[in-house]
């Protein structure tokens, strides 16, 4: 039985002042034909990662503006989680075993979670990532004669897919009414059915992480983690995941360290409770790290890397880094930039949607290239202000979650009965 995720009321109106009246307006004439439509999200998680993320704000907003919208977390045990960290592996390209039984599992788990669905209560129904996305196929209610619209909205970056694992989750996408990506690039190649649309996420500019944090919160974060405000910061705010490759931001940081002695590295990083091997990444994390007093970790098992945490980091760092190897989207980026952080990111799906090499951040692909464009920022501070100021304006005219929501609501219209 899938579990309702209560997220805090959050109201439209509050956003008008950071949206401008255009864009409010639109989102209100297009919730108007919708008025009282039922939509429920259904994902795998509700903390950890961009999806949870992007939900808590999504979610109460579409409520505030006249449709009545759930949130559903699907019950797995760890045996399906194990599972579809190799699915969501395989799909993002990595090499990885894929077997009968693991396929079973997955089809148990999606069949439980879809009995738990009354699917009659829903207009809507959009089914965020892999994990669920064979829920369609158990609950479609073809008996009450009730029309629910179902939608696929897939976050990841499917371009290097395993043709294998693709194939086997194929012939489900192919059920949904629409498929919702971040880029069209990502859009496979001979899908049959489905309308496809796309639309990058967005960040929510009023939740606690985006908004500005007073000084004296921003220091007491900085004084519990023993960051010295006085030297350098560079930072990676991630999910403890080799694709975030945080080994990777330890061997950046002690080479641009070399020139830059007082060099502080910050990482922020919880274990997402969809991701059974994070803790095991996490310690390969702290020990890369051996006894350097200047990395500084805020993770969740010291109870830190929530909200508050985040922005500290993400508004002190005199530079971002965000080393991913693959991206669908990339919150983290859109959260610094709004930050109006300089940032040097990898070069890699959804990140370059939002870093313009060279206007509103670097690029990088090698370590050299990430050393070489932090010591170079470090070294500039006229060039790291604007490049954060460029940043800034970039996702306020793109990237904010009020154009997600119209995005949803478009479709929604789109597919009105
Ligand atoms: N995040 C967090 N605490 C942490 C690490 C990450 O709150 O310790 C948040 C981060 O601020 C962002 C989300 O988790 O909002 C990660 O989303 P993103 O799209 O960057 O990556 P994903 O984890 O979905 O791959």
């Amino acid at each position: 039985m899938p579990t309702l995720v209560n997220p805090k009321p959050k109201q439209l109106d509050d956003y008008r002042k950071v949206i401008g009246e255009e864009a409010y307006q639109e989102i209100v004439e297009l919730a108007k034909p919708l008025a009282g439509k039922r939509v429920l999200h259904l994902n795998a998680t509700a903390s950890g990662g961009g999806v949870a993320e992007l939900l808590y704000t999504l979610v109460p907003l579409t409520n505030s503006v006249g449709l009545v919208a759930d949130w559903a977390v699907m019950d797995g045990a760890p045996d399906f989680y194990q599972v579809t960290k190799t699915m969501h592996d395989s799909l993002q390209g990595a090499k990885t075993v894929w077997t009968d039984e693991m396929w079973d599992t997955w089809r148990r788990y999606n069949e439980i979670t879809a009995k738990g669905i009354d699917v009659s209560n829903y207009d809507y129904i959009v089914v965020h990532d892999p994990q669920p996305a064979g829920v369609v196929s158990y609950a479609r209610d073809t008996e009450s004669g009730v029309r629910t619209r179902w939608f696929w909205r897939c976050h990841i970056d499917l371009t290097d897919a395993s043709q294998e694992v693709w194939e086997t989750i194929r012939p489900f996408v192919e059920q949904y009414e629409g498929l919702v990506f971040t880029l069209e690039e990502y859009v496979k190649d001979g899908l049959r059915g489905p309308e496809v649309f796309i639309s990058p996420p967005g960040i929510d500019p009023l939740s606690p992480k985006n908004v500005k944090l007073d000084n004296t919160a921003r220091y007491k974060v900085l004084a519990t983690a023993g960051i010295d405000p006085e030297r350098p910061l560079i930072a990676q705010v991630s999910r403890f995941d080799p694709w975030k490759d945080p080994l990777g931001v330890i061997d950046v940081y002690r080479e641009a360290k070399k020139q830059v002695p007082g060099l502080q590295l910050a990482m922020v990083a919880n274990v997402a409770s969809d991701a059974p091997d994070g803790w095991v990444f996490y310690e390969k994390t702290l020990r890369h790290a051996g006894e350097d007093p200047d990395i500084h970790f805020l993770t969740d098992p010291m109870g830190l890397g929530n909200d508050v945490e985040v922005s500290a980091i993400q508004t002190t760092a005199d530079v971002v880094i965000q080393k991913s190897i693959c991206e669908g989207f990339g919150l983290v980026v859109t959260e610094a930039l709004w930050k109006a952080r300089p940032m040097v990111a990898g070069n890699a799906g959804g990140i370059r949607m939002q870093v313009i090499d060279g206007e509103t951040g670097y690029l990088a692909t090698s370590n050299e290239d990430y050393v070489h464009r932090v010591l170079g920022l470090l070294g500039d501070q006229e060039t790291a202000c604007r490049m954060g100021e460029a940043g800034r304006e970039h996702v306020r005219k793109n990237f904010l979650i009020t154009r997600y929501l119209r995005d949803y609501l478009r479709m929604f219209n789109r597919f009105a009965r």
